[in-house]
C-alpha cells in the first residue's frame, strides 16, 4: 500500500514542482516505486520529466470521465518513476468538477486502484486552491509545504495550515502535514536565517533539509530530465536526496514504507519495454 503526498501551496513559484519531481526521482533512485501525478494544468512535471501529456487521456480523463487512471500512467527515463501526464485541457477540469457527483473525492477514487502497485504516490497541485488543490488533499494521506523563504512566507502557511485543517475536519480527517520545506535558500542573507528560524518556530514538523538555490535545478527542467539524471553532484541533487534521505526515516517510524537499503546503488536507466506498469 501505497503513501500519497500532495506537493502544495498556493502561492506561485515556491518550488513545489522541482520537489514534486526531484524528490521523486531521489525515493525512485534509492529504489522505491513513485509514481508522481501531474495535478496542475501548467503540466510543469510532465515536461520537466520529458514526458508528453495525451489530451484524450490522463487526468482530466480519469476525473471528469471516470476512465481508470492505470491507462494513463507512463514510465519515464528514470527507472522506478512514473508519471500521470497531463496537458492544459486539465484547466477544464477545474470548471466541470464543479457540478459532478462527490466532486471532491474523484481524485481519491482514481488513485485508490493503483495504491497497491507503488511505494509513494508525490501529487503536484496547481498554484490555486480551486477543485483540483482540493481533489489532491482529499486524496492524499500527507503534504508536503514547499516554502521561500521571504518575508510572506508565515502568512501564507498560517492561511495554508487552516485549510488543512478544514480539508481535515469535512473531507479528510487522516490528512497530516508531514512537512514545510524551505526551498529557494540563499544562507548570506538575514531575512532568510530569519524567516527560517520563524518558520521553525512556528511550524515544528518543518524538515531539517534546506533546498537551496542552485542554478542546476533550474535548468533540469529544459533538459526534460529530473536533478539525479542532470547532474546527480550538484548541491541541488544533494540536498533532495538528504530529503528523501529524511523523508524515508519520517515515514518508517509510521511504518508507511516498505524497508530500503539507506544508499541503494543508483538503479540503471530503464528501457520502457523491459518494465511493466508498477513491476
Ligand atoms: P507554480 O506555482 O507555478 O506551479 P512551483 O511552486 O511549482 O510553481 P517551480 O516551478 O518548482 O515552482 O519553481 C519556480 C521556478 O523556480 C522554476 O523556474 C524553477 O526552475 C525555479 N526553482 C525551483 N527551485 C529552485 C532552486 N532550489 N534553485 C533555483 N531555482 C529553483
Ligand atoms: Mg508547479
Amino acid at each position: 500500500m501505497s503513501v500519497c503526498i500532495a506537493v502544495t501551496n498556493p502561492t506561485g513559484g515556491v518550488g513545489k514542482t522541482t520537489t514534486t519531481v526531484s524528490l521523486g526521482a531521489s525515493l525512485a533512485v534509492r529504489g522505491l516505486r513513485v509514481l508522481i501525478v501531474d495535478a496542475d494544468p501548467q503540466a510543469n512535471a510532465t515536461s520537466a520529466l520529458g514526458v508528453k501529456g495525451r489530451d484524450e487521456a490522463g487526468l482530466y480523463a480519469a476525473l471528469i470521465e471516470e476512465e481508470p487512471l492505470e491507462r494513463s500512467v507512463e514510465l519515464t527515463a528514470t527507472a522506478n518513476l512514473w508519471i500521470v501526464p497531463t496537458t492544459p485541457a486539465l484547466a477544464g477540469a477545474e470548471v466541470e468538477l464543479v457540478t459532478v457527483m462527490a466532486r471532491e473525492f474523484r481524485m481519491k477514487r482514481a488513485i485508490e486502484t493503483l495504491r497497491t502497485q507503488y511505494d509513494v504516490i508525490l501529487m503536484d497541485c496547481p498554484p490555486s486552491l480551486g477543485l483540483l488543490t482540493v481533489n489532491a488533499l482529499a486524496a492524499a494521506d500527507e503534504v508536503i509545504i514547499p516554502v521561500q523563504a521571504e518575508y510572506f512566507a508565515i502568512e501564507g502557511l498560517g492561511h495554508l495550515s487552516k485549510t488543512v485543517e478544514m480539508i481535515r475536519r469535512n473531507l479528510n480527517p487522516q490528512l497530516a502535514i508531514r512537512g514545510v520545506l524551505l526551498t529557494m535558500y540563499d544562507s548570506r542573507t538575514n531575512l532568510a536565517r530569519e524567516v527560517e528560524q520563524e518558520v521553525r518556530t512556528h511550524f515544528p514538523a518543518t524538515f531539517r533539509t534546506v533546498i537551496p538555490r542552485s542554478v542546476r535545478l533550474a535548468e533540469a527542467p529544459s533538459h526534460g530530465e529530473p536533478i539525479t539524471a542532470y547532474d546527480s553532484s550538484s548541491t541541488g541533487a544533494k540536498a533532495y536526496e538528504e530529503l528523501a534521505n529524511e523523508l524515508i526515516e519520517r515515514l518508517r517510524e509510521r511504518e508507511l514504507l516498505p524497508a530500503v537499503a539507506p544508499m541503494r546503488a543508483r538503479a540503471a536507466v530503464a528501457p520502457a519495454s523491459e518494465v511493466a506498469h508498477g513491476a
